[in-house]
């Protein structure tokens, strides 16, 4: 079985147990002693950023939001099924951030820059301009001015040390590439893109067709095949890709964090700088009436029990402690912490 940690691990830093007594399970956030952030961290990357509004620090680190789109009301209603304009309603905190008050959820499409003084890292990267969307027709060929924001945040495609997907679903990884003179070509020509090798493998396979699981239906494959031809197989052309294990430290202070479920090897990222503690969600909590209501998953995931239980265990490791959220579809304000709130969790934005 794999949980957030894995037996695989080298050396696992931090052990924490949790989940009770009869299904004890070791979970690995990272490493809030082994850093050793400001020695010989190198000059920082980005001094001229312009002050963003949406932007958080964890320790030495700034991680700035930058906004693909926001995703047309209605559009991804009964992706959570259980999410009835009733059921929503229901639950107060999610309005109007994520919530419209007749009980729609809202959702976005966003990337996190993380940036720690000696790297910068691109944290999923939306749908991107001009891709084939199959999954979603009216997100295909879109033309929006995502590289603008990312300059408005203050960062230019060639100052991206390492890009991160979280998962190879078609909208974590879209900007990877853009269409020049007809030809897909990576977007940041001095990143190392980061994939984890049983996610790029499991999706590899789905693209050319073997037998996986029957979450793996024709939409899933054919969308699949847009992915890599358009956004994957560029990169490792360029000799860009990097495949890496599961929960691999990225650079110094940012590390993939295994959490299955949307996809049988999703990871967030656990970021961490002067024991301060962020964690970037990616799929794992797709939209924030899962933190009151855990047991709520995506159609979308690949094993909606497995999604369930992870998420369960994660907010009670986190609820009312320091660790910062990053949600990744998160409308709104996007960060915040969980607290507990009878008998469940909610979120606080910050
Ligand atoms: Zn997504």
């Amino acid at each position: 079985m794999r949980h957030f940690g894995s037996d695989a691990l080298p050396e696992p830093e931090v052990r924490v147990e949790f989940g009770g007594s009869q299904h004890r399970k070791a979970v690995q956030f990272g490493n809030p002693t082994g850093l050793e952030v400001g020695a010989e961290a190198g000059e920082p990357v980005c001094r001229e950023r312009k002050r963003m509004t949406n932007s958080w620090t964890i320790g030495d680190f700034t991680i700035t939001q930058v906004v693909e789109m926001a995703i047309e009301v209605g559009e991804l209603d009964g992706l959570i099924k259980e999410a009835t304009p009733e059921a929503v309603k229901d639950i107060g905190w999610l309005y109007p951030d994520y919530a419209t008050e007749s009980g729609q959820t809202l959702w976005s499409v966003h990337s996190y820059v993380v940036d720690t003084g000696a790297a910068v890292v691109l944290v999923d990267t939306g749908c991107g301009n001009h891709k084939h969307i199959p999954l979603v027709p009216a997100w295909s060929d879109m033309n929006t001015s995502y590289l603008e924001r990312l300059a408005e945040a203050g960062y230019a495609p060639e100052q991206i040390d390492y890009v991160v997907a979280t998962h190879l679903h078609f909208d974590h990884v879209g900007w990877n590439t853009v269409l020049r003179n007809r030809h897909w070509e990576p977007t940041f020509p001095n990143a190392r893109y980061c994939v984890v090798k049983d996610e790029f493998e499991y999706f590899l396979g789905l693209a050319e067709g073997k037998p996986l699981s029957e979450h793996a239906d024709a939409d899933l494959r054919l969308q699949t095949r847009f992915l890599f031809e358009e956004s994957i197989d560029p990169c490792v052309d360029a000799g860009l890709l990097d495949l890496v294990p599961m929960n691999h430290l990225v650079c110094e202070g940012v590390r993939y964090t295994s959490t299955p479920g949307h996809t049988q090897f999703h990871h967030s990222l656990t970021i961490e700088s002067q024991g301060e503690v962020g964690f970037i969600t990616g799929d794992f909590i797709h939209h924030p009436i899962q933190i009151a209501r855990p047991s709520w998953s995506s159609q979308s995931d690949w094993d909606r029990g497995i999604s369930a239980e992870r998420r369960r265990e994660f907010l009670e490791y986190v609820a009312d402690g320091d660790v910062l959220l990053f949600g990744t579809h998160f409308a709104g304000h996007s960060v915040g912490r969980i607290v507990s709130d009878d008998n469940t969790f909610k979120f606080v934005a910050v």
